[in-house]
């Protein structure tokens, strides 16, 4: 018989709780979010020794139990909760030796809820650069608890702690700070009314406002009367409870712990002053993204091509493999390019996230943050937004994903929200085309219009950001206040596993989470594109071969006529000639209508679904530019004139045609509410501001 038990890892931010995760269970993790919020949940398992096994929870960082962000709530409502099927049997508080005093503020609180906690002393390499020396058995004598000393750099003290853990039910659960001495009779009075309660808990139930609902009514005391207090009496009762943990903690740490400041070397400042300088620190940082930048560029679009040509070999392959018909279209056609259009993001997410988990091992996220964070702060954004931002410009969906780690939920969703203005590659193609199609290759003073043109959009997609940030800033309640912590860890090597997990772990909630959905649309456009109601749609062929009987055209060209007449009387193309009248004012026409819907696959499309309309014989870029040049208006104009054309990349820079964007949003806020928000408003903005501009220009 296999005995499982429950251990839950708490600890401050950065004192290493996911290394101590990963030590311990290496790839046997999943990771989702906890039920209705979207802090990250991460879940895995450890075979103790034969008998026994470990469900190990790696909860979010957390300063103290008296929670002030939702991320804190999470765990105070956990160890609130015995019937919580996650409830530990064991928590496992982690802590970075070099803040061992801050860090333990948190283990007293957990340990007077009288559940069986370890002390985990992490980082325990660092002690002998740093002069730090501990007296362990004295330190479990007077915390009344087994504490470890591990460093998973060094992968030491692993083992010990799961002996640890084996042996979890010898751990003593009397509480450390006796609560009465708080307040004497407000306490006394508590324990009278609760006699069998643990009294630190009753305190927490009564001054958290945490979620109660998730708790089965009974099992929590009705303490109301004791909440009848005024409210500065009870924040005053908190302080002295803080007061009198600080003082027990220092008491307990002058006997067991001792610094010796003269062996610590002094590069650490150095560094610092010169990576947050306000010149020199915004140039190293715009000198590492560029490199980093370049590298996506130059890396991912080598595995990018051949995942392109792969797909496109397979869906070719498929079509000579099995017998035309339906079924073979949908595969070849629907199912493998939706599959390709997920996994030609691979490489660009894996390199991505490898940049940015290096920058934050590194502890050189922490420096930029502390640089960007009071510039972007004015606009709702945290210092963190930077990496989303400038990701954006490669693509919105890696930029998506990166704002994990923007703690206070309202900064993140206001991230996540912006980003997908930012000019991502996607748009280029767009943008190319119709630059060239409208602007004059000409110069003014040495500056070509098509490049300032070009330069001119990326600039508004980030003014854009910027702007919509500060509007949504205003619009949006935030739950908790962002207070910011400057949190400046020590420099450090990266630990490898950390970084190959944190690729692993992103790469694959992309594929399973937004490819779920990215597929589902695929084969729902492919479907819309590929059929169509009535008559002329399944006689195509007919129609198309009759009306050119008598002309001289090869075989090539009369497929690609059918092709095009087919995609016209589709349902995309249907849709596209019904929002014609809408577009319209727009400058635009029903074909290029259809190109904006397909374009809701992904940006990029717009120029093959022209290609296919204009029934271009090739899909070289050339030929598409002289067939849409030559496209004329009813009165005699070029359709792609300068208005249209401003009109068109405008709709491109400020609308939300991306699905995977969609789906990514859906999974990381966990709903559909707010790709559904950005979706419409994105689309609204995109409209209007098309619209004025033709209108104006005209
Ligand atoms: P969490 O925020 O508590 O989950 O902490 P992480 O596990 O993300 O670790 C924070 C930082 O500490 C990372 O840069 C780790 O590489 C680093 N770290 C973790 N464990 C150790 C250790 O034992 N020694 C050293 N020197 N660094 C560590
Ligand atoms: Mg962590």
């Amino acid at each position: 018989m296999i005995k499982n038990i429950n251990v839950a890892l708490i600890g401050n931010p950065n004192t290493g709780k996911t290394s101590v995760f990963n030590a311990l269970t290496g790839l046997n993790q999943k990771v989702g979010n906890y039920p209705g919020i979207t802090v990250e949940k991460k879940q895995g398992s450890c075979r103790l020794d034969r008998v026994t096994k470990a469900r190990i929870l790696d909860l979010p960082g957390t300063y103290s139990l008296n929670a002030s962000s939702m991320d804190e709530s999470v765990v105070v409502e956990l160890l609130l909760n015995k019937n919580d099927p996650d409830f530990p049997d064991v928590a496992v508080v982690v802590t970075d030796v070099e803040n061992l005093k801050r860090n333990l503020l948190l283990f007293t609180q957990i340990k007077d809820l009288e559940i069986p906690t370890v002390l985990v002393i992490n980082m325990s390499d660092q002690m002998q650069r740093k002069g730090i020396k501990i007296d362990i058995e004295k330190l479990e004598e007077k915390l009344n608890t087994s504490v470890v000393l591990v460093s998973t750099r060094l992968n030491s003290g692993v083992e010990k702690l799961k002996q640890i853990l084996i042996d979890y039910r010898s751990i003593s659960t009397l509480p450390i700070l006796d609560s009465t001495t708080i307040d004497q009779d407000y306490f006394e009075n508590l324990a009278k009314a609760f006699p069998n309660q643990s009294l630190y808990k009753l305190w927490l139930v009564i001054t958290q406002d945490v979620n109660f609902t998730k708790l089965e009514r009974q099992k929590v005391p009705d303490t109301t009367q004791f909440k009848t207090q005024p409210q500065s009496y009870l924040k005053k009762l908190q302080q002295r409870e803080t007061i009198k943990r600080y003082q027990t903690i220092n008491k307990i740490l002058k006997e067991t712990y001792s610094v010796n400041r003269e062996e610590a070397t002094d590069l650490r400042s150095k560094l610092d002053n010169l990576l947050i300088h306000k010149f020199w620190g915004y140039v190293i940082f715009f000198l590492i993204l560029l490199t980093i930048f370049q590298a996506i560029f130059d890396w991912s679009s080598v595995p990018m091509d051949f995942i392109d040509s792969s797909f496109a070999h397979m869906s070719e392959w498929i079509k000579t493999q099995m017998p035309a018909g339906i079924l073979t279209d949908l595969i070849a056609e629907g199912v493998i390019s939706g599959l390709g259009g997920i996994v030609i993001f691979i490489p660009q997410i894996a390199f991505l996230f490898f940049f940015i988990s290096i920058l934050e091992e590194t502890g050189y996220m922490s420096r930029v943050v502390f640089l960007m964070d009071r510039g972007l702060r004015k606009f709702g954004l945290s210092g963190k937004s930077v990496v989303p931002l400038i990701s954006g410009t490669a693509c919105a969906i890696p930029a998506v994903m990166a704002t994990r780690n923007i703690e206070n939920w309202k900064e993140r969703l206001i991230t996540i929200l912006v980003v997908p203005f930012t000019t991502c590659s996607a748009r280029l193609p767009v943008y190319m085309i119709l630059i060239s199609l409208v602007i004059p290759n000409d110069r003014l003073l040495g500056i070509n219009y098509q490049g300032l043109t070009l330069m001119g959009l990326y600039l508004i997609g980030f003014l854009m950001a910027i702007v919509s940030a500060s509007i949504l800033n205003r619009l949006l309640k935030s739950p908790n206040k962002s207070y910011f912590v400057v949190e400046m860890p020590n420099y450090k090597l990266p630990l490898f596993k950390n970084v190959a997990i944190t690729v692993w772990e992103k790469t694959r909630t992309f594929v399973v989470e937004a490819g779920k959905i990215i597929l589902a649309i695929s084969i729902l456009l492919w479907f819309m594109a590929s059929f169509g109601p009535g008559e002329k749609f399944s006689n195509a062929e007919q129609i198309v071969t009759q009306q050119y009987a008598n002309e001289a055209i090869n075989g090539l060209e009369l497929e690609n006529k059918i092709a095009s007449f087919k995609l016209e009387n589709s349902y995309i193309g249907i849709l596209g000639k019904t929002i014609e009248p809408l577009i319209l004012p727009l400058g635009y026409d029903w074909k290029i209508g259809i190109a904006l819907i397909s374009s809701f696959a992904a940006r990029e499309v717009f120029v093959g679904t022209l290609a296919t309309i204009y029934s271009v014989e090739s899909d070289a870029e050339e030929t598409i530019k002289i067939r849409m040049a030559g496209e004329i208006r009813n009165d005699g104009s070029r359709l792609f004139n300068l208005p249209a054309g401003i009109s068109l990349m405008l709709f491109y820079a400020f609308a939300m045609q991306c699905m995977s964007t969609l789906a990514i949003v859906k999974k990381e806020t966990n709903s559909w509410k707010w790709p559904s928000i950005q979706l419409f408003s994105m689309t609204v903005i995109a409209y209007l501001s098309a619209l004025m501009a033709y209108q104006i220009l005209k």
